[in-house]
């Protein structure tokens, strides 16, 4: 089945200029880039966008970090889409990634590590309408 997922570039893998090494993999991997935009996001909407992540003890520094510049938003189509693109990423922490992965080249700690993939179809769908709306989804 042929359905969708959520991805933001973080502000690290921005300063660095690894945006478009990121992208390349991603096509590179089959996914369709059905939606994308650069921007910054303020502590406020960091901080909703990781809400589910309130009470854990590294949400302060999450969202500072977050918000710290800017980022970009897409949304990808493939096969097996959420799935697929968490093993693109790798681990949360790069020291655990697998090589091949985005955060094994691209992330530098467990905090600043390049990028975010959706983890569930549900939450794909309510993080991409966080970003896009339905007139900027292709
Ligand atoms: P993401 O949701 O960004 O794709 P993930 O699903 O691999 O990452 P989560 O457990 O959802 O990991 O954590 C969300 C984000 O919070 C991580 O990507 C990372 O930036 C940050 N984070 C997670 N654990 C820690 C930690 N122990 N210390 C600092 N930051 C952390
Ligand atoms: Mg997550």
């Amino acid at each position: 089945m042929t359905n969708r997922t959520f991805t933001m570039i973080k502000p690290d893998a921005t300063e660095k200029g690894s945006t478009g090494g990121i992208l390349a993999m991603i096509n590179a991997a089959g996914f369709r880039i059905v939606a994308m935009k650069m921007t910054h996001l303020g502590a406020g909407k960091a901080g909703q966008f990781y809400e589910v992540h309130k009470e854990r003890p590294f949400y302060g520094e999450l969202v500072e970090f977050m918000s710290r510049g800017p980022i970009t938003a897409a949304i990808l189509e493939k096969e097996n889409a959420v799935e697929d693109f968490r093993k693109l990423i790798g681990a949360t922490n790069p020291a655990n990634a697998e090589e091949g992965t985005i955060r094994k080249k691209y992330a530098a700690s467990i905090g600043e590590n390049a990028v975010h993939g959706s983890d569930s179809d549900e939450n794909a769908a309510i993080e991409g309408a966080f970003f896009f709306n339905k007139l900027e989804q292709f």
